[in-house]
């Protein structure tokens, strides 16, 4: 993104961005080593970010590249507030559910949008892409990069192959272009499953260059759970999905949220939002905020040295 075109709140970003050490294309190893006696970013943890069968086959989830665009680990700083991000909608009515709920509760959202779901076989957005897609901006929500086919980019093509990775964030970003009919600029990306940081990856690097930030989550809602078959052992029933995402939330003290957009979770959308709106983390009382805020308190205490 040309720096005479950044919209406004991306150019603030940006120089913010550029206020903090070069870092992304150091391999996680060399960040981890170096840890908090880096003085400004805190060492990499670990999250669980892997399906629960991923768990059993014993994979180890990756370790997190501290890197600046981040929102995932700085946690101390979220103050008890609460960013809701939502991922792999559709042009449905669980969409427009969603949007509803949203605004009764008066919650912002971040949609992180996967854009083969909106345009069809022939290019052209899907019935209700465009009306759907405005509804995100015209609410006060953000569209945030999910890629456009979803497929894990820590794998091949694209682990090892630059221009493809490149071809993919570009076709997404071209792909909500074209159902809005205009250029929206996507400051946020989440990769899918949130895979990313496989050593000497380039999707660190090159969400930096493109002025975007890699934002994943810490409070993890498990809902996709509740769509596994009956018996299987990892499937999980609304009121455990309730549970387990106050719970965290709480332990946590606020931090990014992860829900899906699929019918099961939209059913029990309000509950949660309920819920979460009435726990206390362990400053006080959790309260909805956005992304944005959350990184404006990550930087703020960076700065501040915390
Ligand atoms: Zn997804």
């Amino acid at each position: 993104m040309a720096a005479g075109k950044a919209p406004p709140r991306a150019a603030i970003l940006a120089l913010i961005i550029a206020a903090a050490p070069p870092i992304a294309a150091a391999a996680p190893s060399a960040i981890a080593a170096a840890g908090p006696a880096s003085g400004f970013l805190p060492a990499p943890r670990r999250l669980e970010i892997l399906q629960p069968w991923e768990k059993r086959a014993g994979a180890k989830p990756p370790e997190l590249v501290a890197g600046i665009y981040e929102l995932d680990y700085e946690r101390r700083s979220f103050a008890e507030g609460l960013a809701i991000t939502i991922d792999d909608a559709g042009p449905n009515k669980y969409l427009a559910k969603t949007l509803d709920i949203l605004r009764k509760r008066g919650v912002k959202a971040v949609f992180f949008i996967i854009g083969s779901n909106f345009l069809g076989k022939d290019g052209r957005p899907m019935p209700r892409a465009k009306e759907l897609l405005d509804r995100i901006v015209d609410e006060g929500h953000e569209i945030g990069s999910h890629s456009f086919w979803h497929r894990r980019l820590d794998e091949k093509p694209y682990r090892d192959d630059a221009a493809a990775l490149k071809a993919e964030l570009d076709r997404n970003e071209a792909a909500v272009d074209r159902v809005l009919g205009y250029h929206y600029p996507m400051i946020y990306f989440r990769p899918p499953n949130g895979a990313h940081s496989t050593p000497g990856y380039e999707l660190d690097r090159m969400l930096r260059e493109r002025g975007q930030y890699l934002t994943n989550w810490t409070i993890t809602s498990f809902d996709w759970c509740m769509r596994l078959k009956a018996g299987d052992p990892d499937r999980l029933e609304p009121e455990a999905v309730l549970a387990r995402t106050v719970k965290q939330a709480r332990e946590e003290s606020g931090g990014v949220v992860l829900l899906h957009c699929f019918p099961s979770t939209v059913a029990i959308l309000d509950s949660i939002l309920e819920k979460l709106a009435a726990a206390r983390g362990e400053g006080g009382a959790l309260s909805f905020t956005t992304l944005g805020e959350l990184l404006r308190r990550k930087y703020a205490s960076l700065k501040a040295g915390d």
